[in-house]
């Protein structure tokens, strides 16, 4: 099963790095024929926080590569999907990234997004280096045992495609401030985090964690605790990324709302 996964790895990473260029410029293409109106930016905040508030930093980060809280499994089939809707491939490719590379090699050469590969690297160029030899799939067994996630890595580009061109069949206007612009916003949230989160000329820091990670107070709250870097590169496994007070993390109260009745579990493995 990891195999099957490991192999697609290579297509995976280039596909998305040509799939994060094409759709900035059809993203261009649509505001300049479409215009924008004030509705339009309310459609791209509620986007945003759903896209990228609950399938990224919830979902993606903190319960599929983190397991910091647990949901009802419909749910997590849910989040599972929105995480694909966000367009930086499955569940699987980012718990593995993010496991593997980015907290196994914090700010070494091993971390392929760290800003010590420079700017242009840290933000984009790193999907390129994917490939089926280094991609870290054996972090990830949990989630490779499970059909489900092992379907939507398989289908990832179709699921994405499909989604785009229902929406984009129903509302061109709804599809793209909706939709397309909070996808590729999601991919600039997690960059932003990556590169200036991983500066130490930016930010400050609550704890020595023996890496570059500083919290950013603006990111914190734009990337819905996210900023809070460094505090989540000190205790990885807590749901909320705010210590302080005043370090306001919108990802945690989404996380209050949806997993209080369930008991956390230690695996996805254990119930499928
Ligand atoms: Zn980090
Ligand atoms: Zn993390």
């Amino acid at each position: 099963m990891r195999l099957k996964v490991e192999k697609s790895a290579t297509a995976y990473g280039n596909n998305l790095f040509i799939f994060h260029l094409v759709r900035h410029v059809a993203a261009a293409f649509l505001i300049a024929h479409l215009g924008v109106h004030v509705s339009d930016l309310l459609l791209v905040a509620v986007g945003y926080s759903i896209i990228y508030g609950v399938g990224i930093s919830v979902s993606a980060h903190r319960l599929f590569s983190h397991r910091s809280f647990a949901v009802h499994p419909s749910v997590e089939r849910f989040l599972a999907v929105l995480t694909c809707l966000a367009g930086q491939g499955s569940p699987i490719l980012w718990a593995s990234i993010h496991r593997g590379w980015h907290h196994k090699f914090t700010d070494e050469s091993g971390d392929r997004h760290s800003p010590i590969h420079g700017f242009a690297s840290s933000y984009l160029g790193w999907l390129k280096s994917i490939d089926r030899e280094s991609l870290p799939v054996r972090s990830c067994e949990d989630l490779v045992k499970s059909r489900f996630h092992r379907f939507l890595h398989r289908n990832y580009f179709f699921i994405y495609l499909s989604v785009t061109l229902a929406l984009f069949s129903i509302d061109a206007r709804f599809a793209t401030y909706a939709f397309l612009i909070p996808s590729i916003l999601s991919f600039h949230g997690v960059a932003v985090v990556n590169f200036f989160c991983h500066s130490r000329q930016f930010g400050y820091r609550n704890f020595e964690t023996g890496d570059n990670s500083v919290n950013l107070r603006l990111l914190g709250i734009l990337c819905f605790g996210e900023g809070y870097h460094n505090n989540h590169h000190h205790e990885p496994d807590r749901a909320s990324f705010g210590i302080q007070k005043s370090e306001l993390d919108l990802g945690s109260l989404i996380i209050k709302l949806i997993s209080k009745p369930y008991p956390k579990r230690k695996s996805i493995s254990e119930e499928h």
